[in-house]
């Protein structure tokens, strides 16, 4: 990254990016009916509160962790955060606007403004090369060819990779791929990043780095991660502790997810 992974961040006017207030997703079982059927008998409703009655706000150059045990509605939540899912009840608000009140086109388009999303197995296109990855948000935007060149092209220097711009993601290390799908993730200037197990596919030094890359994404934007990985959970400002789609007080165990 460009600047110091040592930079503190200042203190900042805590204004709220994302809000979900008492927000409920419940699924359809029929995914996994056999274990559900092992697990809780015949006689259970087909259904599963993934995320239950669940209030949280993420403020401006906020690193939110979200913890919790393999199931527990880490990945839920953070989708309804970032507005890739839809609550069966409650709200979730992004700086004041209530997503429900959107159509799903502009759903979508503000998600392309607004939110960055960093996967675990980073979703690159293996047929483009880094810049052209980087660059594919802004394609969606109508951004001209000239100046996506330019945004990818910066944003893969500051996160180190300006000797990789026209390599392929698999001509790319794991970590350089996950700073190629940051890149990504940050090039329309979200105010918002979520990022799923960010460390997940990473040995333990290249996950490190990677932590060090997120706090400096902080420094002018919320930062949400979900993750069961301590390490991971340190960098966070709050961790928020989930245990069957509900926010527990008490620390949880954690357990490894599949
Ligand atoms: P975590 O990220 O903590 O592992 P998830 O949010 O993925 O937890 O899942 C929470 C619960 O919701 C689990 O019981 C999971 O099986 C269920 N679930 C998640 N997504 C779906 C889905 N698309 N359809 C049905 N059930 C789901």
């Amino acid at each position: 990254m460009a600047r110091s992974a040592a930079t503190c961040k200042q203190p900042s006017v805590s204004s709220s990016i994302v809000t979900a207030d008492d927000v409920t997703k419940i699924y359809r079982r029929g995914s996994k009916p056999g274990r559900f059927a092992r697990a809780v008998g015949r006689s259970a409703p087909p259904t599963v509160s993934a995320v239950d009655s669940v209030s949280v706000t993420v403020s401006n150059e906020e690193i939110v962790g979200l913890a919790g045990p393999s199931g527990s509605g880490k990945s839920t939540l953070l989708h309804l955060l970032a507005g890739l899912e839809q609550p069966t009840d409650g709200t979730v608000s992004f700086q004041e606007t209530d997503l429900a009140t959107l159509s799903k086109r502009e759903r979508t388009r503000h998600r392309l403004e607004h939110i960055g999303i960093v996967f675990q197995q980073f979703h690159l296109l293996d047929s483009l090369s880094a810049r052209a990855n980087v660059a594919l948000p802004l394609v969606e935007l109508g951004v001209s060819k000239r100046q996506r060149r330019k945004q990818a092209t910066e944003l893969l220097e500051q996160v180190g990779l300006k000797d990789r711009i026209t390599h392929r993601p698999r001509e790319l290390s794991g970590g350089e791929q996950q700073r190629v799908a940051i890149a990504r993730a940050l090039v329309t200037g979200p105010a918002l990043v979520v990022a799923d197990e960010p460390t997940g596919e990473l040995d333990t030094e290249t996950g490190r780095a990677i932590l060090q890359a997120f706090k400096q994404v902080a420094e002018n934007r919320a930062v949400v991660l979900a993750s069961h990985d301590q390490e991971t959970l340190e960098i966070c400002d709050r961790v928020i502790r989930l245990q069957d789609g509900t926010i527990t007080e008490r620390p949880t165990e954690e357990t490894p997810t599949q």
